[in-house]
């Protein structure tokens, strides 16, 4: 099951999405990116991100972390120890491999030739035989019937279903156990524990609907709905037209679905229903008063699986079948386990590659002897090999860092997207040393690439939970040292009536320029910034934190063998945890620069802050790597030492301080070609009809942005 996520806003707000349309403008307790919003005068994306943020801090209450984020002390301090970097590769060793029944009977079924349907579905036979060994209630408590196995053991199942050809099976199982049973144990009732989770363990398909065909990454602004039933004391959904559910993985009829809905057609809260779909369409002319069908959302990918566009109208909801939470805010909760199975799904099918790619390579000739023998196809080799081991050693120490309490902000978005963005990397990668074997239709290799370019969109569209990452690891120190500034310039953007001033009047960055183009907001801004606290907090901070980079300097010359922290590692690999130690501490000052350098223009800058979140995925992932293969063989680590070198590389090619004017240009560049193209101006596809749209969506009026 991939659920859609919602862009989570940016440490100073940056191009939202719309607000759910009857959300009050940010109060006090709102986001500080929905705060600068306000102050750049982007009412409706303010409201839209307060929302989103409101609901994911509602789901960190919930999961209460004992622990800062390890990205965050990564960057700001205090670094982490060695036994918590390598706490994954710990916990994945002792974790055993109780779910090896699982992968066997699938494994079976295979070689019985029962494993897939004629047209490539995943059988009856092969849910049956992993339904015998709890496959569906692997992380189910005991009482409930599952196996109450651990996450970080479901991990290591969820790969090797993966890497021996199961990905949509691993996928489906996910679902099931992530948000379908995930939500329920977090948020259900002991009664709604009791009826649905057995039910999850049998194998009964459960899927969680959130995405409508009107609604997608902007979650909160959901449209299906729910009315009270007087004559039951339930409720009636209503998802029609537009609101239908769309791509909602697993649903099939006589199946168990969560469905998110609004309570009453423009309530403020969202709600979430737990129901067994019925096992056939209900037309209107079958005159039971209300409607329901679920049809194929005709989705290229997950083909293997159920993937269903659902209608309902007038359909009864039971009161006992409402969880008493936000959905969205379920959705956050559960979302941080999706990912860490994505990652680990990843690593299994990078296997798959780099198993089936090198097979070929050592018994396929090339020019000039076997394929294998060549530097390009081994570079190759080593991507798939590389992708396979920092998806692997993410997922798992994510999963040990929400084993111990630790607050998963940050790790748990660029674990699913260094992974998602392996994976699809592995796959071109595949497809170059194997050639055009790789897309024969009876090819697994073939039967993969739809999966893995969608990776990169579900469970949260990459480069939006990026962005979401950066403002939440930077999310304490924006708070106490720039939220302060954010309201100067927000004052200096408002007429006398304390309205935000018309956006062609608006000041978004006051740089010496602006002293001689508006020198009287120039000369107040100053004097209310010299008068505001967090000003000084962070003239402070910057005199502390320098001072400390000063004298840290001469470390940069110490040979990395004299430093006792990088002893633990093997030889090969303390070069490269050094650098990306040292690189994710001048994170914050990059994170400073950029926001001094783009002030209340981030609202709109995406592009530097994508960039920031891939520097810190990437040196991130290269520290897990290290420490991951720590554990492990010479062959893992010389894997990891290739994939860190390739990662080095790409990090100094991402200039960041370095490279605020070269993104300010890029940014003007992007404007340019993007307003031809939004005034319909661009030659290029001048004569080009685009082809209609699937699932099409009602176009509502849009609110002309203040
Ligand atoms: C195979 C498959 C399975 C799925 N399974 C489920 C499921 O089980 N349950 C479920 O609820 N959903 C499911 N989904 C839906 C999926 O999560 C959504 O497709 C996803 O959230 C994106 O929504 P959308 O496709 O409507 O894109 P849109 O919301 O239309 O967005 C289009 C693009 O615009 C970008 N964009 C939007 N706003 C901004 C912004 N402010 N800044 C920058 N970029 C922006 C988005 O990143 C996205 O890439 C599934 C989808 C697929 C394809």
């Amino acid at each position: 099951m991939t659920t859609p996520t919602p862009p989570a806003a940016s440490p100073t707000p940056n191009g939202q999405p719309a607000g759910a349309p009857n959300q009050a403008a940010p109060n006090q307790g709102s986001s500080t990116a929905a705060k600068a919003l306000a102050a750049a005068g982007d009412a409706e994306s303010a409201r839209d991100v307060g929302a989103l943020d409101d609901a994911a801090r509602q789901a960190a209450a919930r999961l209460g972390s004992n622990r800062t984020s390890l990205v965050e002390r990564l960057i700001y301090g205090p670094m982490p120890d060695t036994s918590e970097l390598q706490s994954g590769a710990v916990a994945a060793e002792r974790a055993g491999r109780r779910g090896q029944p699982i992968v066997d009977a699938a494994i079976a079924c295979l070689q019985r030739g029962e494993a897939f349907t004629a047209d490539g579905k995943l059988s009856s036979e092969l849910r049956a035989a992993v339904t015998k060994e709890k496959a569906y209630g692997f992380t189910v408590p005991a009482e409930f019937g599952g196996l109450d196995g651990r996450y970080i053991e479901l991990a290591l199942v969820e790969e090797d279903l993966a890497a021996n050809g199961f990905g949509p099976l691993a996928v489906e199982i996910s679902g099931e156990l992530t948000i379908g049973a995930g939500s329920l144990l977090a948020y259900g009732t002991d009664a709604q524990k009791r009826t649905f989770l057995p039910l999850i363990v049998q194998g009964e398909m459960m899927a969680f609907g959130l995405t409508e065909v009107g609604i997608g990454v902007n979650a909160k602004k959901v449209r299906a709905y729910v009315e009270p039933d007087p004559a039951t004391g339930g409720f009636r959904l209503f998802a029609m037209g537009d609101r239908n559910k769309l791509w909602i993985t697993n649903a099939t009829h006589g199946g168990l679905v969560g469905i998110v809905a609004r309570v009453g057609q423009d309530g403020k809260q969202v709600g979430l229903f737990v129901l067994r779909l019925p096992d056939q369409d209900i037309p209107a002319s079958a005159g039971l008063g209300h409607e329901f069908s679920c049809v194929s959302s005709n989705t290229g990918v997950f083909t293997a699986n159920y993937n269903s566009r659902l209608h309902f109208l007038n359909f009864p909801i039971s009161k006992d079948q409402q969880i008493q939470a936000d959905g969205v805010e379920v959705l956050f909760y559960c979302l941080r386990m999706g990912r860490c199975m994505l990652a680990a799904m990843a690593s299994g099918y990078q296997r798959m590659f780099a198993a089936d790619a090198a097979s070929y390579a050592k018994s396929r000739d090339g020019v000039g002897g076997a394929v294998i023998k060549h530097e390009l196809p081994r570079q190759h080799l080593g991507r798939m090999l590389g992708g396979a081991l920092q998806s692997r050693a993410l997922s798992h120490l994510s999963l040990q860092q929400d084993a111990d309490g630790t607050d998963l902000a940050g790790l748990r978005d660029l674990t699913k997207s260094a992974a998602a963005t392996s994976a699809l990397e592995s796959q071109i990668a595949c497809e170059r040393v194997i050639g055009g074997r790789a897309f024969d239709r009876s090819s697994r290799v073939h039967e993969a690439r739809g999966n893995m370019h969608v990776f990169g969109v579900v469970e949260g569209e990459d480069d939006l939970i990026l962005m979401g990452m950066v403002k939440d690891v930077t999310d304490t120190f924006t708070s106490r040292y720039m939220a302060g500034m954010l309201g100067v310039i927000q004052s200096i953007n408002e007429g006398p009536d304390g309205k935000p001033l018309p956006a062609e009047r608006r000041l978004l960055r006051l740089t010496p320029g602006t002293l001689f183009s508006d020198p009287k907001r120039m000369l107040t801004a100053t004097r209310r910034l010299l008068c505001t606290g967090s000003f000084w907090r962070l003239k402070g901070w910057i005199a502390w934190n320098g001072l400390i980079e000063l004298l840290r300097l001469p470390l940069l010359v110490v040979p990395t063998r004299w430093i006792p922290r990088y002893q633990l590692l093997p030889v090969g690999l303390r070069r490269y945890a050094r650098f990306a130690e040292t690189r994710l501490r001048w994170i914050r000052w990059a994170y400073l620069g950029t926001n001094l350098f783009f002030q209340l223009e981030l609202t709109r800058a995406q592009i530097p802050l994508q960039r920031l979140g891939k520097v810190i995925e990437q040196l991130v992932t290269m520290l897990a790597l290290c420490h991951h293969s720590a554990h492990h063989d010479q062959s893992e680590q010389n894997v990891a030492a290739l994939q860190c070198e390739q990662l080095m590389t790409r990090v100094k090619g991402n200039r960041l301080l370095t490279g605020l004017f070269q993104m300010q240009r890029l940014r003007g560049l992007v404007g340019a070609v993007g307003d031809d193209v939004e005034k319909g101006q661009n030659s290029l596809i001048a004569d080009v009809a685009p082809q209609p749209v699937a699932h099409v969506w009602e176009k509502r009026e849009r609110k002309k942005k203040g």
